[in-house]
């Protein structure tokens, strides 16, 4: 058996869109999960969408992600190069479009952009462009007259009109389609360089891959691939396109929606394993119905014959879902490394900040959540009286009113303001009342943080806040119930 080769082509055109990454590390798996070469190949040639910067993303990228590849523009492994305008230099798509030229199978057509645009028909409604194969008319004197002169020129791949091609890929199954829709695409631009459409073709195969992973908008382009492999006398590689990515309206998955990137996912306080792990969920599913792999587990576990070919759904709150849980999963000692610019913009108090971070760690989804959830420790927030009546603790702003007048003194007489000492004292003056615990914890939860919802517990707030500062809020708190 031949070791599997596949390739990661990007193009570097800006930021790592998701489907991008998601393509990368499917083919990353696909190799990897039987011990194959991973690729990575730079596919520059389209000089227009050309982004500066980009090619850095992208190593940045595959190296944040754990995407190691085996071989690529800094990791030669004897078929390089590896970036598309150093082989274009090289003259190696030149080279092989003239051998298709010379089996008839490709040709040069000198037509103008004016000619090219009266060749526009309408077929079933929809306006397509089509060439004419007026040039292959052209006699090979002709041709080098034209050539001679400096007349600019395409070369254009030669389709049979008539018959059908078919091919197979492992997620779409077999497909079909009319020579006669085969446009005579071009090969080699009138630039010099070759289209996407040739170069792909040309490089995979001079580059060994022997499963080619992309998305999905290269199916329909596929036949015309296939049909270069077969004029040129190679083997087809197994193809494996990826289903489409969806926002959650079912629109393709695009910058308007502010997360088509891997930048803009950290940006947002993702992590990378929780994002690779969200990614690889994007069109493939395990066969039990486990949800959270590191790329080790997915390594064994991917099999891209279970990939499916209906669309995956961007779901962005499943993604925070599965950030919380790996933020849970976390040792505290990176949490803390992670957790602490956000608890240090918040807070600029002496308090325990290892403390806090405790009390959040188990409550967030994402890192930039940590400075609205912890705020009230640097001030107390403006906050309603009203806030002191909670239906199911049974309490009011009167009863709160009596709590709190009532603690006061014995709070203010308490040295230890640890959370078990202070817990102790609720607790004693909770069993002199002989009433439930919310019916004290909840007056004084609200006057040491004025939320609703906190990371902790009264008496664990108190102990970061302090003796002064709790009592000082646990004073507002009665001011404000007694005129309420
Ligand atoms: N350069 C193409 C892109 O970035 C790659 C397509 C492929 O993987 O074949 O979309």
């Amino acid at each position: 058996m031949t070791k599997i080769r596949t390739r990661f082509a990007p193009s570097p055109t800006g930021r790592m869109h998701v489907g991008n990454l998601r393509t990368a590390l499917y083919a990353y798996l696909i190799a990897k999960h039987e011990g194959g070469d991973f690729i990575l190949r730079i596919e520059d040639t389209d000089q227009e969408r050309y982004v500066e910067g980009a090619v850095d993303i992208i190593y940045r990228t595959l190296e944040k992600t754990g995407l190691k590849h085996d071989e690529g523009p800094d990791k030669d492994g004897g078929v390089g190069p590896y970036v598309q305008s150093e082989r274009q230099a090289q003259g190696i798509y030149l080279e092989y479009a003239k051998q298709l030229v010379e089996k008839g199978e490709a040709y040069y057509c000198f037509c103008d952009k004016d000619r090219l645009a009266t060749l526009t028909r309408t077929v079933a409604g929809k306006e397509i462009n089509v060439y004419d194969k007026h040039c292959l008319q052209l006699s090979r004197e002709e041709v080098e007259a034209k050539l001679a002169a400096g007349v600019p020129y395409v070369i254009r791949q030669n389709n049979p009109t008539e018959g059908t091609t078919t091919f197979h890929d492992e997620i779409y199954g077999d497909i079909t389609v009319d020579n006669a829709e085969l446009d005579d695409m071009i090969l080699i631009k009138s630039d010099g360089y070759p289209t996407y459409n040739f170069a792909n073709v040309v490089d995979d195969h001079l580059m060994g891959i022997t499963h080619v992973v992309r998305g999905n908008e290269y199916l329909s382009s596929s036949p015309k691939y296939n049909r270069l492999y077969e004029a040129f006398g190679w083997e087809v590689p197994v193809y494996v396109h990826c289903p489409l990515i969806t926002d959650e309206e079912h629109h393709k998955l695009s910058k308007r929606c502010g997360h088509s990137s891997y930048e803009d996912l950290v940006e947002q306080g993702f992590l990378t394993e929780a994002i690779v792990n969200f990614v690889a969920l994007l069109g493939w599913s395990p066969e039990n119905n486990e949800e959270i792999f590191s790329l080790e587990e997915l390594t064994t576990e991917f099999d891209y014959r279970h990939m499916s070919k209906s669309p995956a759904v961007f779901d962005y709150t499943k993604l925070k879902w599965m950030n919380g849980e790996y933020i849970k999963a976390m040792d505290f000692d990176r949490f803390y490394g992670l957790a602490e610019p956000y608890l240090k913009k918040a807070l600029t108090r002496d308090v325990n900040l290892k403390k806090i971070a405790e009390m959040v760690k188990t409550r967030i989804e994402t890192f930039p959540e940590i400075e609205e959830m912890v705020d009230f420790f640097e001030t107390l927030p403006e906050y309603d009286a009203a806030m002191y009546t909670h239906k199911k603790m049974k309490t009011n702003t009167e009863s709160s009113l009596e709590v709190l007048t009532e603690l006061l003194p014995i709070l203010e007489a308490q040295e230890d303001y640890s959370n078990d000492a202070l817990y102790q004292t609720l607790v004693a003056y909770v069993e002199k009342k002989g009433c439930k615990n919310g019916y004290v914890m909840w007056p004084v939860r609200t006057a040491v943080s004025g939320k609703q919802m906190t990371p902790a517990g009264a008496t664990e707030i108190m102990e970061v806040l302090g003796k002064e500062e709790s009592l000082a809020r646990i004073r507002v708190g009665i001011e404000k119930l007694k005129d309420a």
